[in-house]
């Protein structure tokens, strides 16, 4: 019996957010070769277009290669294009070029109108935050930013505390907590600077568990313990100074694709082991997105913990992204920690993102 087989496959890369590569290759018995050509997405034009023999039987059959370039400018999406590809390439440079290269405009075809329906889905599940979150309107209350990083006490920061703090007055926030990564500074150098700044300036850290990151406050020095400390180990050192633990940012990076295709629900989440140790969670971050910050505000609300908003400002220009509004007026590290407790407070947009 006479056998033949000819394998076509092609595959596509969005290379930007309108173009599209693609790659073809066509192999059978006799013939093989590959194209690349890139396609814009919004009038499917071959912007370009590139072939390769792997195997031939003619020497003109190379020739054909350069003769591809008469595809450039075409409109895949135009009638009669398949014709025109087998008349004008088929003819000119070789009909197994015009044959591959017809399956890859199908394909691209196929394909814009994926890209068209996932982003149809995508701009469904984008939640708008300033739905979700009240923006902060200033009354009696207390306005504080309780989540901020400075150099070089968090190595991974870029502004000094005395920028941070000059931000935070300008924007017009009441105080701010300090809060370096397994950090705690100097009471007296946090006097010092309140002064200096005319500005209240409040102590936390932000504690690497094997839980997570944890906002901290109440602490005077940071529990001793050589390596990762446990969140139960955290919770004991917290509880002997009358402290207040907040569980930051507990969902960072989740929810980066879709949330459903990962399985989270808040329900589920609700039940993560860190909530049980801590006294609120951070429902407003600064340096996570709008679905993860409202994912766990429901997260939250299930759990029934006071939710706090901070910016994680790294930066500068971050001061205040994000804020918690007291209702309480709040003068020092005690009063914010009974405030803390009081629940009192709500997460809230500030200067936003
Ligand atoms: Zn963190
Ligand atoms: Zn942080």
């Amino acid at each position: 019996m006479l056998k033949f087989m000819r394998n076509k496959i092609v595959g596509i890369e969005r290379i930007a957010p309108d173009e599209v590569l693609v790659h073809g290759i066509l192999d059978d018995d006799i013939y093989s070769l590959e194209i690349d050509l890139r396609v814009r997405l919004s009038d499917l034009r071959i912007v370009s277009i590139d072939g390769r023999w792997k195997r031939w039987t003619t020497p003109e059959c190379p020739l054909a290669v350069g003769k591809l370039k008469e595809a450039v400018g075409m409109c895949i999406n135009e009638e009669g294009i398949y014709e025109k590809i087998r008349r004008e390439i088929g003819k000119k440079s070789c009909r197994h070029f015009a044959n591959l290269l017809i399956e890859c405009c199908d394909s691209v075809k196929l394909a814009k109108e994926v890209i068209k329906e996932k982003e149809e889905v995508k701009e469904k599940k984008k939640v708008d935050i300033r739905k979700e979150f009240p923006k902060c309107v200033k009354n009696s209350g207390t306005l504080i930013d309780l989540h901020i990083h400075t150099y070089p006490a968090s190595p991974c920061a870029s502004s000094s505390i005395d920028d941070q703090i000059e931000e935070a007055k300008r924007i017009g926030l009441d105080a701010i907590c300090i809060t370096d990564h397994d950090y705690i500074w100097d009471k007296e150098k946090i006097e010092e600077l309140c002064k200096k700044h005319n500005f209240l300036v409040l102590r936390g850290a932000e504690i690497t568990t094997d839980q997570g990151d944890i906002l901290v406050f109440g602490l005077e020095k940071l529990p001793q313990k050589k390596g990762l400390i446990s969140i139960r180990e955290l919770r004991k050192e917290v509880e002997k100074s009358n402290g207040f633990m907040i569980a930051a940012h507990p969902f960072r990076g989740f929810l980066i694709s879709d949330i459903e295709s990962l399985g989270l629900t808040p329900e589920k989440e609700a039940e993560r082991e860190v909530f049980k140790f801590v006294d609120a969670i951070e429902v407003l971050n600064g340096r996570v997105n709008a679905n993860e910050n409202v994912f766990t505000k429901k997260v939250a609300e299930i759990c029934d913990l006071p939710k706090t908003g901070g910016s994680d400002a790294h930066e500068t220009k971050e001061v205040g992204i994000y804020a918690t509004y007291f209702e309480d007026e709040i003068r020092n590290e005690r009063d914010l920690i009974d405030a803390l407790r009081s629940r009192r407070y709500s997460a809230c947009i500030l200067k936003g993102v």
